[in-house]
């Protein structure tokens, strides 16, 4: 299996999924194409990940999904230039935010359900953990973090506001499937957890409650944030300002090919 027959056929189910858009607010497209990145699921960084200085012992292993686990399929989805220009003003979220946070998350699983079943007409088994009745989330953390699953994917890195910037910026969702298929892992471009991250500290600034500082972000004030949105905003909630009018909106900062 090539990366390429991966990457054209989530390319496009994004192009033809009616669900990419939100007619309601006249949002005609709530995603750009996808990335993808592979993981092989032998690869040593994923035990690295039940570290409690990392994600912690309860996340799982690309075998505990599915035994006959030979690589994990990583994509980011891009919020779509309507989607991020519309977030760049300050203070309250943009309603095409709240829709490409919530709708968009549809979009994604729409996306994980097509690959699972993607891989098995090709004769392969695949688990998206995201999807599984397995996939936890306790105190704010979940045993199969999207955001650590594409670092090791070769997707990105993590930034000072724990973001994760890929090489079409941040604004966007994560997303994987474990699979029985033998691919290609995709090199990792970067050598340290937070490499494509400039330092700048435009996203400092950006943020209504202050949560971010030079050290990096309280996850407790963005958390109650988010939260207060999801009172004014209900069913809907998000923010996205860190994502947004900040130089990693849509590109890496830093790239360094090593
Ligand atoms: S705005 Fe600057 S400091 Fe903040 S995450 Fe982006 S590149 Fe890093
Ligand atoms: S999502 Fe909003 S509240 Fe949370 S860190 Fe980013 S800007 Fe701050």
């Amino acid at each position: 299996m090539e990366l390429h027959t991966i990457e054209q056929a989530a390319a496009a189910f994004i192009a033809q999924t009616p669900l990419n858009a939100a007619a309601e607010i006249k949002l005609t497209q709530i995603y750009d194409q996808p990335l993808v990145g592979v993981a092989s699921a032998a690869d040593p960084m994923f035990a690295m990940l039940k570290a409690d200085t990392i994600v912690g012992e309860q996340h799982k292993l690309p075998d505990d999904w599915l035994p006959a686990a030979q690589s994990v399929v990583a994509y980011f989805l891009p919020f779509s230039q309507a989607v991020r220009e519309a977030n760049r003003q300050g203070g309250q979220p943009a309603v095409e935010w709240l829709y490409a946070r919530i709708e968009g998350e549809i979009v994604s699983n729409a996306l994980r359900k097509f690959l699972v079943e993607w891989f098995e007409q090709a004769g392969y088994q695949a688990v998206a953990p995201g999807l599984d009745s397995r996939f936890t989330v306790v105190n704010r953390k979940s045993n199969w973090s999207e955001r650590h699953v594409a670092y090791v994917a070769g997707l990105g890195t993590f930034s000072l506001n724990r973001s994760f910037i890929t090489r079409a910026g941040a604004a966007g969702r994560l997303g994987s499937v474990v699979v029985s298929a033998a691919i290609a892992p995709t090199p990792r471009s970067y050598q340290s957890y937070d490499e494509y991250c400039s330092q700048c500290g435009a996203c400092i600034r950006r943020c209504p409650p202050q949560a971010i500082d030079e050290t990096g972000k309280n996850n407790e004030l963005c958390a109650r944030y988010l939260d207060s949105t999801a009172e004014r905003y209900k069913p809907r909630y998000g923010c996205g300002k860190c994502q947004t009018g900040v130089p990693c909106e849509a590109s890496a900062p830093v790239v360094t090919d090593h």
